[in-house]
């Protein structure tokens, strides 16, 4: 009578056993090199912002480029120790913004009468009746929002800067930093006030304060701490170091 194979616990030696685990061992290193390679090549596309078209972008060293081979746009500009740089750049930004707030900013005066105010005043000047909500809108889009972004920058980029892993819900903190990112307009306000100091320059003799200053300073920290960030490597750096 014929030994017969029982179905399973078949040691690696017996005939039928022997072959499954033979197509097993084939097939796991092809089953985790499809599921692992599904989204590794979807991660590497990156969409050119202008004009859509779809790179597949390999790593690339700080100070290289990467642009569109369509319509020349930059989709990647990595640099070295932009992190470290960047959260320097937003903690500045925050200290200024303090000072911006609450120092005078102008100081108006025309037949001997002088009046000082700062940007804080300027919020409450359309805090009384109807126009309430506009002083809402003033105090989150030139200083709520603004600040909400700079802390969101520091508690996603210090972290990595140190070396660290990235901080918990870093991700979602970065999503939040660019979603704001267009209505943070502290660089509006600024260009409003010199439109409008064009106007009143006519009508009294204007002081700019140091809070005038401190904005000044702050729109250029913003835009250099905008220059620095390379969004793509950023996505990169926060996947790659975060744990899950
Ligand atoms: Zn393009």
């Amino acid at each position: 009578m014929p030994q017969r194979n029982t179905e399973a616990g078949d040691g690696p030696g017996t005939g039928k056993g022997a072959e499954r685990l033979a197509v097993t061992l084939l097939l796991t290193p092809l089953l985790i090199a499809y599921h692992t390679q599904m989204p590794d090549s979807l991660s590497n596309m990156i969409a050119c912002p202008k004009c859509d078209a779809l790179h597949n972008v390999p790593r690339l060293s700080p100070g290289a480029q990467a642009k569109c081979v369509r319509c020349g746009t930059v989709l990647m500009a990595p640099r070295e120790n932009a992190m470290t740089q960047i959260v320097m750049l937003a903690t500045t930004a925050l200290i200024l913004m303090v000072a911006a707030v609450f120092f005078p900013f102008l100081e108006l005066s025309t037949h001997g009468l002088g009046r000082k105010s700062s940007v804080f005043d300027a919020i409450l000047a359309f805090s009384d009746g109807l126009m309430l909500p506009l002083s809402f809108a003033v105090a989150a889009l030139i200083v709520v929002l603004p600040v909400i972004r700079f802390i969101a920058l520091i508690y996603v980029f210090a972290p990595m800067a140190l070396g660290w892993s990235p901080a918990r819900h870093a991700r979602d903190a970065f999503r939040l930093a660019e979603a704001i990112r267009p209505w943070a307009m502290a660089e509006i306000f600024i260009i409003g006030v010199a439109v409008a100091l064009v106007k009143v320059a006519g009508l009294a003799q204007v002081t700019l304060g140091p809070a005038f200053w401190a904005f000044v300073g702050l729109v250029i920290v913003t835009i250099l701490k905008d220059n620095f960030m390379c969004r793509v490597t950023v996505w990169q750096t926060l996947n790659a170091r975060s744990p899950s």
